[in-house]
């Protein structure tokens, strides 16, 4: 018995599992990897703005996760009451990718690399999911974190049919990694992708590194969430060997 094990007692319960033995992780990359949210709202706020469709920056927080074509098909039912064309959708992702890549550039997230390397000594796969589909941030990947993405353990917004918050984005990671949902924990910071990962059966974490409020992580089925990147990378040894020594009947 220890810190972690009533969230993880809680956890087996709602899923109806005996254990979690973790063999690969599964991790968001904008939000979690990157601090790159404070670039995605300004270049979501000053398009739509520009399009003419009324939002506010803070909004596109809670959107987090969506797609660009989903984010963009949201709004233009809510503002225009009409779905967004294939077309406006592709235009307009385009331009939102410009603007992004028009403001500085994004910093890795503090704490993330010693988070990776600890999941990778720990000998668990890694898959890289995301629901961007911009070039600019998923190329660097190899460069921040070297060694830790394998070029065919990758979920983009090219791969998926449905985005998160719907769960293929890691059903289909957890077929890569050929594990199943309870060999699984998901790395998170966003509520539409907490959602997706426990969806999916796996044990979801949730990190907190911008404005969105713990409570908003817990009601999308967070397992369990961190205060911070560096607090979740201190704590992550701590929380496998519980994970691998809880158990109920
Ligand atoms: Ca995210």
């Amino acid at each position: 018995m220890n810190l972690f094990t009533p969230y993880i007692v809680r956890f087996l319960e709602r899923h109806h599992f005996s254990r979690v033995t973790p063999r690969a992780a599964l991790i968001d990359m904008d939000g979690t990897l990157y601090d790159s949210m404070t670039n995605h709202t300004a270049a979501w706020h000053r398009l739509m703005t520009e399009t003419g469709i009324p939002c506010t920056r803070e909004e596109f927080y809670l959107y987090e996760g969506r797609t660009g074509a989903s984010t963009i098909n949201y709004l233009f039912n809510r503002e225009l009451h009409r779905d967004a064309t294939d077309e406006e959708k592709e235009t307009l992702y385009h331009k939102k990718t410009l603007y992004f890549n028009e403001l500085p550039p994004v910093k890795p997230m503090p704490g993330a690399l010693e988070m990776l390397n600890t999941l990778r000594d720990a000998g668990l796969g890694r898959v890289l999911v995301t629901g961007s589909g911009q070039n600019s941030v998923i190329s660097r990947i190899d460069r921040d974190f070297p060694g830790i993405f394998a070029p065919d353990m990758r979920i983009t917004s090219r791969n998926v049919t449905h985005g998160k918050p719907h769960p293929e984005p890691f059903i289909r990671a957890m077929q890569l990694a050929r594990v199943t949902p309870s060999q699984s924990i998901v790395i998170e910071n966003a509520p539409l992708g907490i959602e997706a990962g426990d969806r999916a059966g796996a044990f979801t974490i949730g990190v907190t590194t911008g404005p969105i409020p713990v409570e908003e992580m817990e009601r999308a089925g967070a397992a369990i969430v961190f205060p911070s990147m560096p607090a979740f990378a201190e704590a992550l040894p701590s929380l496998l060997l519980s994970l691998l020594t809880t158990q109920i009947d």
